[in-house]
């Protein structure tokens, strides 16, 4: 049966028909940890235990770093023809694609999204990330410099080496792709260290990856704690970069680690606070509403871009925010396994706690609660928050200045385009930032005056695998997606040849 016919009662029974994967996987085959200790990976739509996951720390990093360091200067992937790196990179997201529900439902039950999602959005977004750099790697060309004629100056491209890609939970295996993929299409061997809160995708990925044809110790896959596991990747003297997806608290951990070890290349997305700014000559305000609900209610608003800051211009703010919140009525959450449902449950306790948190910590502040504002069926054991919004928000409150990470969004007035710009940019946060208006300058002033790596106008989270995406100040550094994403995997070499003798 077509995925997209599958009812709730066929998915919870495919659910109670899966075997899950725990173990780490080294060299081409999986293993527990060195230490044979694991923890429980739980099903946040109802708090109960899917399986044991292995708890890897520095012995399963050094055994990984070894086989991928072995493979890297063998050359069997590093060295293959860019022609045959393609043809088995294609052949990796063919399966994805081919495992499309079973890869779904493990996202689902490990991390709380709607199925509806992960089989429309996560898997098929990770298959095809991983065909457009398996299709880019055998057209993108090295450089010859324009010097004297006395000398050849080739600038060449090279794989780093052995990259640990350290990623988070809430898009697990399209974040971590976003990684693997140009990493892999440059040669480069990969360790994946998933999210401890969602790791269940990349752990059965990984025998796809091998099934396609990437040699044994290519591509390896540590689950385990960032406090373990993660930081003796980010010090290992033998990883040669490091490309993270998290928080901006640990990215700025993983630079330190850096430093105190090989000095190995940072790569850091990390968090967001982006404002979506609509002025009252938004081109259409039903429009404009519906994506700001969108924007904060999406994937229960566990994203790095989730529009979490409301700017509205205040002659329409009272109008407008009673849209917003008519869209967020329509949005409830509801079991992750129902095909119908568009909001799903918290990763876990510990962010529940979170979010829960900040909501408690926005009413004391003064702000009006105007939607939500609380836990929802408690009964069920699983983890969900009413989309909340307020109104009557400072920008100096936590709610407005800290990333969330969760379905709470912040609306704030402004009179004017300055004050609108000002603040916007008043974060520590440059991920992304949104502007709705009619007026085609005042589009493209903002979008040059607003500090953020991404600025959408008249539309909100759009993007492509052509467009880099990263942040400005501490949303990181880098650029995932695009052919930019090649820089960060690959060293520039200067051959210089002397043609006078
Ligand atoms: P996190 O920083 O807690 O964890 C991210 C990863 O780092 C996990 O695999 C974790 O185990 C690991 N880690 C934790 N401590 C570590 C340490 N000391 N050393 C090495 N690794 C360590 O983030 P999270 O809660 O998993 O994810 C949410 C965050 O990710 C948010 O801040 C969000 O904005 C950000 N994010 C950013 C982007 C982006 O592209 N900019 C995309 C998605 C998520």
């Amino acid at each position: 049966m077509s995925t997209a016919k599958l009812t709730r009662a066929d998915w919870q029974a495919r659910a109670a028909a899966l075997n899950f994967r725990g173990q780490a996987f080294i060299d081409g085959r999986y293993t527990d940890a060195v230490s044979g200790e694991t923890f429980a990976c739980i099903n946040p739509a109802n708090g109960r235990t899917l399986t044991q996951i292995a708890a890897c720390d520095a012995p399963d990093a050094d055994l990984s770093t070894a086989a991928a360091r072995r493979v890297f200067e063998a050359g069997s992937w590093s060295r293959m023809p860019p022609r045959e790196r393609k043809a088995i990179m294609i052949r990796f997201a063919d399966l994805l694609d081919a495992h499309v529900d079973e890869l779904a439902l493990l996202e689902t039950l490990d991390m709380g999204k709607p199925i509806s999602d992960s089989t429309t959005i996560d898997i098929p977004g990770a298959a095809r990330c991983l065909r457009h750099y398996g299709e880019a790697i055998d057209k993108v060309y090295d450089e010859i410099a324009p010097t004297a004629d006395s000398a050849l100056g080739l600038i060449t491209r090279e794989p780093v080496g052995v990259v640990a890609a350290i990623v988070p939970w809430n898009f697990p295996i399209l974040m971590a792709t976003w990684k693997i993929a140009p990493a892999l299409a440059a040669g480069n061997s990969v360790i994946l260290k998933p999210s401890e809160k969602a790791p269940l995708t990349a752990i059965r990925v990984a025998e796809l990856a091998l099934e396609a044809g990437l040699p044994a110790g290519v591509f390896n896959v540590l689950p385990g704690y960032g406090h373990t596991v993660g930081k003796a990747l980010a010090l290992h003297a033998d990883v040669d970069c490091i490309a993270f997806t998290g928080s901006t608290a640990v990215g700025k951990l993983i630079m330190q680690y850096a430093g105190q070890s090989n000095l190995k290349r940072c790569w850091l997305e990390c968090g967001g606070k982006t404002p979506n700014i609509v002025f009252a000559d938004a081109p259409d305000l039903d429009a404009a509403a519906e994506a700001a609900a969108f924007a904060i209610f999406f994937n229960q608003g566990e994203m790095c871009t989730a529009g979490s800051r409301l700017l509205v211009e205040a002659s329409i703010k009272d109008i407008f925010l009673d849209k917003v919140v008519a869209a967020g009525e329509r949005m409830p959450p509801g079991d992750p396994l129902d095909p119908a449902t568009r909001v799903g449950a918290i990763v876990d306790d510990l962010q529940l706690d979170r979010v829960l948190g900040y909501i408690e910590a926005g009413k004391q502040a003064g702000a009006t609660v105007r939607l939500g504002g609380g836990r929802m069926f408690t009964e069920s054991g699983g983890y969900f928050v009413a989309p909340t919004i307020f109104d009557n928000v400072r920008n100096d409150m936590p709610i407005a200045q800290e990333e969330i990470f969760g379905p709470v969004l912040s609306t704030l007035a402004f009179e004017d385009e300055e004050e609108a710009v000002r603040l916007a940019n008043d974060t520590p946060y440059g991920l992304a930032a949104a502007v709705w208006t009619s007026n085609i300058s005042r589009g493209h002033r903002l979008a040059r005056r607003l500090r953020a790596g991404t600025v959408w106008v008249n539309c909100f989270d759009e993007g492509d695998l052509t467009v880099p995406f990263g942040g400005f100040k501490q949303s990181g550094n880098g650029r995932d997606k695009s052919l930019h994403a090649l820089d960060k995997y690959t060293e520039l070499k200067t051959t210089w040849i002397d043609l006078t003798r």
